[in-house]
């Protein structure tokens, strides 16, 4: 009797209190289903369980009221994979931050070092740029800079190179990193290698091209040559950030990309919301004839990263043997607007951040695509850019669950202020926490909660490729 009578409480306190957390009384946007209504949402283990209009009880409840919940954004372009960098996603709405430009060799001892310990989910591609610098030799760090940019590879050594991608993608990594402009002396043969690794092992190739600007050779014969290699091998291809390479080109190079799709080759790119770059001082970007390759800048559109002052001639041959991050301002801002203003292109961060220096994208990027671009500029409506940082680069990744606000899917998820949310770092104090995300969940727990973060929580998860063409965590 007693078992009977304690077995029908708990069946009720179940029922009351059915999920781990309810976001309730949310505009919830999502761009998948084009949906764009007052729910509530249902959290379980991780997982939305429940999406309705009436009303849930869980053990915790957030109210959304006044706030649009959508899925959490999804960073495909992300350096900085550091606690540090972590918490200023998290601020900025990226509840999945992954490094695809360069990439990470080798594999597993990257996830090893982040598994239970990270604040946002993380993820990275095989990289041609580490398994080059290590097969080589080279002293650089993220980026190469002695002899993987200064001499060719033998073909013993391209061969290496080849088996440790290829050991990479085996391990799980998300696809093919190629940084082509950080070594200048990699051949076009070489390059065509990776696309036909990648169409064998059925995954994406993303790429930083081989050149940019509009002086030949530029980033036209560059998106060329990836361009046809996608279409030669079969391997589908991600082209990072289209405005620094582009510059004035950017519109002519969307519809290149725009025209291959139509033709059915499966090309995406994406851009930062943002008129500089940044790059290593040290690497081959600052090869003689830098200037014209940038679309004709000076040393004073040269920002050093460690104390925001402007570089001069003294400067930069001061600073660059020993190399450090360097914002470039070279991106036209009608250039940013018509990249924002383009359904293609998907946004992206490539930030990092370093004792609190670097670039503002790192910090900033989604809220001020929200803030500025949505808001200000109307350059693209709410539901278009919460797309192109959700399902779009989901599908990317062949990610079926996350991106998306569906039964089922990851409780990966922002509830934000359309009225008020911004970015707040700027190139002289690029170490601001955007404004605006009240809630943020990662897998169903909160790390950003009434604005701020939470303290003691990492509830990330490194997203792996399977064997079979899928992603899993
Ligand atoms: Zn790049």
């Amino acid at each position: 009797m007693r078992i009977v009578s304690a077995m029908l409480w708990l069946s009720w306190a179940v029922a009351a209190q059915d999920f781990d957390l309810v976001i309730a009384n949310g505009r919830m946007m999502d761009p998948a289903s084009g949906l764009d209504a007052l729910r509530n949402i249902g959290v379980r283990r991780g997982k939305i369980a429940a999406i309705s209009d009436r009303s849930m009880s869980g053990r915790v409840t957030l109210d959304a009221r006044g706030l649009v919940v959508a899925p959490g954004f999804i960073d495909l372009h992300s350096h900085g994979q550091t606690p540090e960098n972590y918490r200023f996603k998290a601020m900025d709405g990226v509840t999945t931050a992954l490094e695809m430009e360069v990439g990470v060799s080798p594999v597993p001892s990257w996830y090893a070092g982040r598994e239970g310990k990270a604040l946002v989910n993380f993820g990275a591609t095989s990289g041609h740029l580490p398994a080059r610098m290590a097969v080589m030799r080279d002293s650089g760090g993220l980026l190469p800079r002695d002899h993987a940019v200064e001499r060719a590879a033998t073909p013993d050594e391209q061969r290496e190179i080849l088996d440790l991608v290829r050991r990479g993608l085996e391990d799980g990594a998300l696809g093919i990193g190629l940084g082509i402009a950080y070594v200048p002396r990699v051949s076009r043969a070489e390059i065509l290698d990776f696309f036909r690794l990648a169409a064998e092992k059925k995954t994406t190739v993303y790429v930083h091209m081989r050149n940019g600007g509009p002086v030949e050779p530029g980033v036209l014969d560059a998106l060329q040559e990836v361009i046809a290699d996608s279409a030669s091998t079969g391997a589908s291809l991600h082209v990072v950030h289209i405005t620094s390479m582009g510059l004035r080109e950017t519109p002519l190079c969307l519809e290149m990309i725009e025209g291959a799709r139509r033709r059915g080759l499966d090309v995406t790119t994406e851009a930062y919301p943002y008129t500089a770059g940044m790059t290593d001082l040290g690497s081959a970007i600052f090869s003689e004839g830098w200037q014209a390759r940038q679309g004709g800048i000076t040393f004073h559109d040269l920002q050093w990263a460690a104390t925001g002052e402007r570089l001069t001639a003294a400067t930069f041959s001061r600073y660059r043997p020993e190399g450090g991050m360097v914002i470039i301002h070279s991106i036209p801002e009608e250039i940013v607007q018509q990249a924002m203003a383009n359904p293609l292109v998907m946004i992206a961060s490539d930030g990092i951040l370093e004792g609190g220096k670097g670039h503002p994208r790192a910090a900033g990027t989604f809220t001020r695509v929200l803030g500025r671009y949505v808001r200000e500029q109307h350059a693209l409506t709410l539901m278009e850019a919460l797309r192109r940082m959700t399902v779009a680069p989901a599908e990317r990744l062949g990610l079926a669950g996350k991106g998306r606000l569906a039964v089922g899917a990851d409780a990966d998820l922002v509830a934000f202020d359309a009225a008020r949310v911004v970015d707040r770092a700027t190139f002289e104090s690029p170490a601001q926490y955007s404004e605006g995300m009240v809630y943020v969940l990662v897998n169903g727990v909160p790390v950003v909660r009434g604005g701020t973060l939470v303290e003691g929580v990492a509830p990330g998860r490194g997203l792996r490729r399977h064997a079979t063409g899928g992603v899993e965590h």
